[in-house]
């Protein structure tokens, strides 16, 4: 089991290099962690999927495309909150994708069904930075020793909003740099699988973030081989 804050960091290091080019070409940009988000730019925003949309890999995406490098008969499974990551492993845009994907309602289904009883994991126990946890872009730009103090960034949660962001960047309106967009309300945590209310979740998250060490992106991915797949939705190296 690998927590997927690991491919927040690895997605979110990836991104930022992407938006420190865009910002100095004056382009501005969205996010690509979230498919349901792509999805809704792919059919109704063709002109931003060509031009303006991150070409990294989800952190799913990221952390199957590792696991396969490091053992490359294994089978890789994305297990939380998300009902849209089901058809990005079936998305053929997107080179070397996960095996499968399923929720939490189904992974504790199959357990019952086996007889099998989970027990909790030791809190401590954490691969990703604090950042990626949080999934954090201007963060690691910062770490990359860039100035930030005049990127502006605009996170979008729920259709609405996301469609909002996405209308002003496609007729030239959009005053922000960048559109983190997440389809669910309030982001993964409202996603249509979660184990709880959005609001009790939230609180446990935060509990668990306040209990995180404080690594930081690039120093974590130290630890990773970066250099041996790619972290594109093409598949291409750096
Ligand atoms: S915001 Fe919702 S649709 Fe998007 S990745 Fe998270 S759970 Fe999935």
């Amino acid at each position: 089991m690998v927590e997927v804050g690991l491919g927040g960091d690895m997605t979110a290091a990836y991104e930022a290099k992407e938006w420190i080019e865009a910002k100095k070409e004056g382009r501005k940009m969205t996010t690509s962690c979230c498919p349901a988000f792509i999805s809704m730019i792919r059919h109704q925003f063709p002109k931003i999927y060509e031009n303006n949309k991150s070409s990294t890999v989800s952190p799913m995406v990221a952390v199957s495309r590792y696991l396969k490098v490091m053992n490359p008969d294994c089978i890789t499974v994305f297990v939380g909150p998300c009902v849209a990551k089901k058809g990005e492993t079936l998305n053929e845009f997107i080179a070397d994708r996960p095996d499968y994907a399923i929720t939490f309602d189904e992974m504790l289904d199959l357990f019952e069904s086996k007889n099998i009883e989970i027990e909790a994991v030791n809190e401590d126990y954490q691969e990703s930075s604090t950042w990626g946890k949080k999934f954090a872009g201007l963060e690691v730009i910062e770490e990359m020793g860039e100035d930030v103090s005049d990127i502006k960034l605009l996170p979008c949660a729920g259709g609405a909003e996301c469609r909002k962001a996405l209308m002003l960047l496609n007729s030239g309106r959009l005053p922000e740099d960048f559109v983190e967009g997440m389809m669910c309300p309030g982001g993964c945590v409202g996603g249509p699988s979660r184990l709880g209310a959005e609001k009790e979740i939230t609180k446990a998250r935060a509990g668990l973030l306040a209990k995180a060490d404080r690594r930081k992106i690039l120093e974590n991915l130290e630890n990773y081989p970066m250099d041996k797949f790619s972290m594109y939705r093409d598949g291409h190296m750096d």
